[in-house]
């Protein structure tokens, strides 16, 4: 652990811009770093506050929502305050007739789908780390199985407000649809692991929730049989809501999600069947796991397991999937968009993770994606490169200069140093 102390007139501005003010207690660290104060602001304006007041006495700060991704990407060179916006917790607006949803950043996932679900909708994002909130959500860029059939936070995220490092407020986009103006600031936000901005409010396209919905699972022990299964599925009319694949020690599973009106859902599940052969079987639930990822997101310190995020072309599962051959690795995710997760126990020999990550990262960078430590114990974290090679990190480095020019936000978090 390393602690950030303040001198009295810094701690004085921070106090004074905000409501609530706090010493850090036990939980307060980002991955190791505790801050000096952890600042609880109320709304935007005192957000904005905050920020004014760190960038007058010149501290960093790192935001947090629920705290469930805290130690993800690499821990922050400092972090003076602690930004917790979990008091912004709100849905704003939930417009069920435009199909649109607003919610502040700290509102918990859950909490937005369960006032949605009152209208017969949901914003087809699955809650990958339970406890999500809506900021650390997009911030972290997390997705699930139903990315398939919809796309990530990206395509359903339709405003965004964020507060810069100055503390100057910016909004992009709002509640209708097909507006188009500063999409791309929410593109920048999503996945920036707040480097960027303090993201304060969202709005969101929703779907209507199907009428019926039924999983269809078969086993599968070689990697071509999961790329060949996978690719049937996909290229046949039985149009799969998420096509997930687990995979420990050489076999595993393929799952298809099928949604939709009940005849249609019923003829697409036998048709799915057909397609992967005599072992499927169907569920009205999910296979284990669901939409989590393969290790505990509870665990913390030295019991992390090693967590990657694998993406590549649809057609190389097969391969992704060999290259983890004779490893403890244990593999879950989306077939059907390219994007797996894998987990190494805690105490895998940070040698050990190095050479499977090079493995990974060779097939992956070489079928169009990228291999990433999400998160690891410590040891594994300083022995190896979590981001690998980053093709556009020139262009990363510019924006962050525009938004951040001191480099005040999450410092050293994301790739490159950024
Ligand atoms: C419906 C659907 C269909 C698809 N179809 C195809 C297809 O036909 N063909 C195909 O090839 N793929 C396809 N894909 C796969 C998809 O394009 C890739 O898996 C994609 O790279 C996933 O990236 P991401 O959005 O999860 O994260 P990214 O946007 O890649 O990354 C999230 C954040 O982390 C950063 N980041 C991530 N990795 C790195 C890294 N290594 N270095 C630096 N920064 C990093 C990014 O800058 C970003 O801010 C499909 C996906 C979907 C959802």
């Amino acid at each position: 652990m390393t602690t950030q102390t303040l001198d009295a007139t810094a701690r004085e501005a921070v106090t004074s811009a905000c409501a609530r003010v706090e010493e850090p207690g036990a939980g307060d660290h980002v991955d190791g770093v505790v801050p000096g104060l952890v600042a609880r602001p109320a709304d935007t304006d005192q957000v904005a506050e905050v920020l004014r007041a760190a960038t007058a006495h010149g501290l960093t700060v790192v935001p947090r929502g629920g705290g469930t991704k805290l130690s993800w990407g690499v821990a922050p060179r400092s972090a003076d305050v602690l930004l917790d916006v979990s008091a912004l917790d709100q849905v704003l607006d939930h417009a069920a007739g435009d199909l649109i949803v607003a919610a502040q950043a700290g509102c918990r996932l859950a909490d937005l789908q369960e006032r949605v679900a009152q209208g017969g909708q949901r914003l087809a994002i699955d809650e990958t780390v339970p406890g999500t909130t809506v900021g650390g959500m997009l911030a972290a860029n997390t997705s699930g199985p139903r990315r398939t059939a919809v796309g990530a936070a990206r395509d359903l995220l339709i405003g965004i407000t964020m507060v810069r490092a100055d503390g100057v407020v910016a909004k992009a986009g709002g509640r209708v649809v097909k507006n188009v103006a500063g999409y791309d600031l929410g593109k920048l936000l999503i996945g920036s692991a707040g480097t960027l901005g303090v993201i304060t409010d969202a709005t969101f396209r929703l779907h209507p929730v199907p009428a019926a919905s039924q999983w269809v699972t078969a086993p599968v022990s070689d990697p071509a049989a999961a790329l060949a299964m996978t690719q049937a599925v996909l290229h046949a009319q039985v149009v799969p809501a998420a096509v997930e694949v687990a995979w420990a020690e050489g076999s595993g599973s393929v799952s298809v999600l099928l949604e939709g009106r009940v005849a249609g859902v019923a003829g697409r599940a036998d048709a799915t069947r057909a397609i992967l052969g005599e072992g499927a079987t169907g569920s009205d639930d999910a296979p284990a796991g669901g939409a989590t990822y393969p290790w505990d997101t509870r665990a913390s310190g030295e019991d992390r397991s090693t967590a990657l995020k694998l993406t590549f072309e649809l057609s190389a599962l097969g391969e992704v999937l060999a290259a983890t051959a004779g490893t403890p690795a244990v593999l879950r995710g989306s077939a059907g968009s390219g994007v797996l997760y894998a987990a190494l126990p805690p105490t895998t020999d940070p040698a050990e993770v190095a050479t499977l990550l090079e493995r990974l990262r060779r097939v992956c960078t070489s079928r169009g994606g990228a291999a990433v430590v999400v998160d690891a114990p410590a040891a594994v974290k300083a022995a190896v490169d979590a981001w690998g090679p980053v093709p556009a990190l020139e262009l990363m480095r510019r924006v962050k200069d525009q938004f951040d020019p001191d480099h005040r936000l999450s410092p050293g978090r994301f790739v490159g140093g950024l």
